[in-house]
Parts: structure tokens; sequence; C-alpha cells
């Protein structure tokens, strides 16, 4: 098993540090285990749900002593960012760059309305919100910053029911995937944790099924990850998710070539 998206203590809303997950890879067989925590911004925007920029160095410590430690696991050094113009360089030249990190993942968790930045989980609650969610996440995918695009179906937390405006979002972002080859991801946290009631029923608010069922007309592929909290949750969803990529007859990504050290 191998899993790409997991955070550690330092984004202030998850348990843990480098060495408990890799403990726990360990005991639960995974092989690879990519760390993903939210990354730092240079302006510490957003603060409350990442690591501070003071923290970077020790993040990136964390995951080099593990990797000493865990011989045997394939340790993967990463980030889950939010893309904006203003921190492009930074990804570029001090993530990737300086820092050497492996590779860089999207979470659109915020997103440009009308000049300001609202929240991918709270605020699409109607379709002009929807289509500028999809606008921003679409440009962050054309950064070329990204190995794979975390939750690309977000909205269906704050956008509660399926209906013409979601199809047309849906069918934007697997255009621009398939385009970009960019993988995207069946989010495990969300489908073992994150439920919703809307006027359709009850329904998992993202992975969000007709996203996936529209993904199966597109030449895209999909990586499944537990996207975990805490070491306990590292496997969490990803024997589901798969199972749904299989139902649908979804192609698996293969990000191998993440491994390069
Ligand atoms: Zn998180
Ligand atoms: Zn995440």
């Amino acid at each position: 098993m191998k899993n790409y998206h997991t955070h550690t203590f330092r984004c202030k809303h998850a348990e843990g540090d480098v060495t408990d997950y890799a403990r726990s890879a360990m005991k639960k067989g995974f092989t690879v285990l990519g760390m993903t925590d939210h990354t730092p911004l240079p302006d510490n925007r957003w603060l409350p749900i990442r690591m501070d920029i003071a923290d970077l160095p020790a993040y990136v410590r964390a995951i080099e002593e593990a990797q000493n430690e865990y011989p045997d696991l394939k340790i993967l050094k990463g980030m889950e960012c939010e893309w904006a113009p203003e921190y492009h360089n930074f990804f570029a030249e001090v993530l990737l760059g300086k820092y050497g990190l492996d590779y860089l993942i999207l979470g659109c968790h915020f997103f440009s309305y009308r000049g300001r930045w609202l929240s991918s989980h709270m605020d699409i609650i109607n379709s002009k919100r929807l289509a500028a969610y999809t606008e921003t996440l679409i440009e962050s995918m054309r950064s070329g910053l990204f190995s794979f695009v975390a939750h690309p179906d977000l909205f269906g937390l704050s956008y509660l029911d399926w209906d013409k405006n979601t199809a047309a979002a849906s069918k934007e972002v697997l255009s621009a995937a398939e385009e970009l080859k960019l993988p995207l991801e069946i989010n495990g946290y969300g489908l073992v944790s994150r439920k919703v009631q809307t006027s359709q029923g009850t329904r998992t608010a993202y992975p969000w099924l007709p996203f996936w069922e529209l993904a199966a007309d597109y030449d895209v592929t999909v990586i499944v990850n537990s996207d975990a909290h805490h070491p306990k949750s590292l496997d969490q969803g990803i024997e589901r998710g798969r199972e749904m990529a299989r139902d649908l007859g979804l192609t698996l990504a293969n990000l191998d070539h993440l491994e390069r050290r």
C-alpha cells in the first residue's frame, strides 16, 4: 500500500510527527509514505490551519530523520499547497528548489471571488461561487507545480445538490486534468468522515459520486490517499476508494516517479 497525502501536528489540526506515521506505516504494511503537510506561506496567511514558516526547516528535518530511522520504508518529502500567483516562486524555488521536496500536491482550500479569498469548505453556496472555485482550481492546476490534485470535488461540502452547475464545473476540471495529465485524488478522509445532509439525501461531501462517474468519460487517472491527520488513520478510506475506482472503471495513477531518491 502507498499513501501520498499525510499531515503532521505542525498544521495545528493534525496529530503526530513523521516518525509516528512511519511506525504506523510499517505496522500497516505500507511501502511508500508521502508526507504532505499544509504548506507554510511566506506571509503566514491562513495561519491557523497550516505550519508557521519558521517550522519549515524542522518539518524537513523530521522527514529526513524518519528516513534514516526507517530505511525499509520509502518516505517522501512533500507539501499540500494552495496556489496563488504570489506564492508561485516560493513553491518553485524554496520548497522544490532550496528544500528539494520530492513533490507538491494541490489542495484548493481557498478560492478567489470578487477580489477576496473564500473557503472552499464553507463558502461555495451558489453557482457563481462554484464557477469561481473552478476557475481558481484550474488556474492552480495549470501552474505546473503539482503532482496531483487533492480532493478536486471539495465543493461538495457546501454546494449541496447535484445540478447542471456541478456537472459543468466537474467537466471543466476533468477536461483540464485530461489535458494536463494531472491525476485526481479520491480522498479517503472524505470517504470515511465527511457526510452532509442535502435535499437529495445524505451523502459523502467528497468524494462526490457523480463527479467520479463523469471522470470515467475522460482520459484521466486517479490516486487514492487517506489524507491522514492522525497516524492511526494512515489507511483510512484507501480500500473503499480503490473499490470505488474499480467499480467505476477508473484508471489508477502510477506515482513511482516521485521516488527519485
Ligand atoms: Zn488538513
Ligand atoms: Zn490534506
